[in-house]
């Protein structure tokens, strides 16, 4: 094991630090001892290890999450209570925020600029967004239309212990996403990071634990999905999963869930379109079009990953979306001077270069744009696909990577049905001067979030989630705060 030698102190002293598991407060090895390596995607070098839990450890955390849910403080204490502890974990990741940026940045790949820009403020943002809303869920008065008199009313309660499944892409930012709302609501619970990116979701437990979270409150338990999150999915003792991942894992938790009938959320998997029409701003939509797809280096579920232009631009476009490309600084995430990284695993950089691969042998036109990429590491360089059908893997299935598939429209009356010729439903980016063509446009198109002259946006308190198999429920904003509630309907007589 080894960590570069230009990082913080700081966080060297945390990559010292042994990596384990939360559970009712205290720290532990897996019961069985098993760790899995953490490896530098830039790299490949392994920098720590964290422990691999199994069911054994799924069933203490859960015990413990339920103790503390039924008998512990939290559920019950005044809510301003629980919003000062949110407050202070966010206070703790401020004063911290260099180590994770980095940590970030040495786990997922992603550039440290972007680590200290997007992420960790992202994460610190949303945890003071969820202490408000601690004091902010309530309930309504209804009419009963029965002879007599009553007052009705309903009530928002905790649902009970809940099961948080992130995954790999914005690490803390998925972990704080589903704990704050989760917490505001006075849940318990039992956090999954993705194997591959469990660092800073481990070390935000110790921020915590630091900011006097009653112990069972949150407990953290590393290892494989296919371990730890079938047994977070199938426990009788959890209420609920909030789920990010793969349509693929998604659809597996509906079957996992059905003993208990736990409630689900579900944020999945997109293929999300983005449309320039005739009368588009071209120069702001084709750094739109660029960035909507390599941002994260492509690793982001509303990636704006099939483009479709107007005909008469589709060159102009291509040809700007690769200039564009070439601006991009490719290379390790530490270095303060790179804007794209390597993706997160070899798994993910075979993945997207056998789509590549695919593409080509299908008879698409493959175009790498921008500077080559290093052998060493998990680089995959930005790469745009043309001559495709609609029929080919690439138009159809999630690449979750750099690569962008173009399609020219000389029918504009076909746009609405060529942007919803897919399973999903999560995103997609218009881009017209016409207000009225972008609105019909966007009413037809079958998508949870539809931005307009904007690549994708999203925040705490924008309700985000998918149509179609992208998903189940929402996140953020009122809805999800609602997401880890029930509601109860109180009727008195009067
Ligand atoms: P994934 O393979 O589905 O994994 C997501 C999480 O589920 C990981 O923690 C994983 O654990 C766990 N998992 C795997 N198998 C499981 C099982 N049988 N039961 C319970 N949990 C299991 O997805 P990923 O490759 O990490 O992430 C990429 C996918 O996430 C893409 O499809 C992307 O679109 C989607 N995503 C969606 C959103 C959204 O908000 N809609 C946001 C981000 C990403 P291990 O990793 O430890 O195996």
């Amino acid at each position: 094991m080894s960590a570069p030698i230009n990082l913080r102190e700081q966080t060297q002293a945390s990559l010292r630090r042994p990596f384990q598991l939360l559970i009712d407060g205290a720290w532990a090895d897996s019961q069985s001892g098993e760790t899995l390596d953490v490896v530098n995607p830039a790299d490949g070098v392994v920098i720590a290890r964290i422990p691999a839990a199994n069911k054994h450890d799924v069933d203490k955390a859960v015990l413990a999450a339920r103790r503390a849910f039924e008998s512990g403080p939290w559920a019950t204490m005044p809510p301003g209570e629980r919003a000062k502890l949110l407050w202070r974990v966010a206070d703790l990741l401020e004063a911290r925020k260099e180590e994770f940026a980095e940590l970030e940045t040495l786990d997922n790949g992603k550039p440290v600029m972007m680590s200290k820009m997007v992420d960790v403020p992202g994460a610190v943002a949303a945890l003071r967004y969820w202490a408000g809303w601690c004091t902010k869920i309530s309930g309504e008065t209804r009419t009963v239309d029965m002879p007599g008199e009553y007052l009705a009313m309903t009530l928002r309660e905790p649902i009970g212990v809940v099961g948080l499944i992130t995954p790999w892409n914005f690490p803390l930012m998925a972990a704080v996403s589903k704990l704050g709302p989760a917490l505001a609501a006075g849940c318990t619970t039992i956090l999954k990071p993705a194997e591959q990116t469990s660092l800073t979701a481990l070390r935000l437990g110790e921020l915590v634990v630091e900011a006097g979270a009653p112990a069972g409150v949150v407990n953290i338990v590393t290892g494989l999905g296919s371990v730890v999150g079938a047994a977070l999915a199938e426990h009788d003792g959890v209420d609920k999963i909030s789920f990010t991942g793969s349509t693929a894992v998604g659809k597996s938790l509906l079957s996992a869930a059905r003993g208990n009938l736990k409630r689900l959320t579900l944020e999945l998997g997109g293929k999300s379109p983005t449309v320039i029409l005739p009368d588009a701003d071209l120069a702001r939509a084709i750094p739109g079009a660029a960035n909507s797809i390599f941002f994260n280096s492509g690793q982001v579920c509303v990636a704006g990953s099939r483009l479709y232009v107007a005909e008469q631009h589709f060159d102009q476009v291509l040809e700007g979306i690769a200039a564009v490309a070439t601006h991009y600084k490719i290379g390790p995430g530490l270095d303060p001077t790179t804007t794209m990284g390597p993706l997160v695993s070899a798994t993910q950089q075979d993945r997207v270069l056998n789509y590549i691969e695919g593409a080509r042998s299908a008879g698409a036109r493959v175009v790498p744009v921008g500077a080559g990429v290093a052998k060493q590491g998990y680089f995959v360089q930005p790469t745009i696909i043309r001559d495709v059908n609609p029929q080919m893997r690439v138009v159809q299935e999630e690449i979750f990577g750099p690569v962008l598939v173009a399609t020219p429209v000389a029918n504009l009356d076909e746009l609405a049905a060529l942007a919803n010729d897919t399973i999903y439903g999560l995103a997609a980016s218009i881009w017209t001067r016409d207000v009225s063509t972008a609105y019909q446009l966007a009413k037809k198109i079958r998508a949870g979030t539809v931005t307009i002259n904007s690549g994708p946006i999203a925040g705490p308190n924008i309700p985000f989630g998918g149509f179609k198999q992208s998903g189940w429920g929402r996140e953020n904003g009122v809805e999800g705060i609602q997401s880890f509630t029930e509601l109860k309907t109180v009727i008195t007589a009067l």
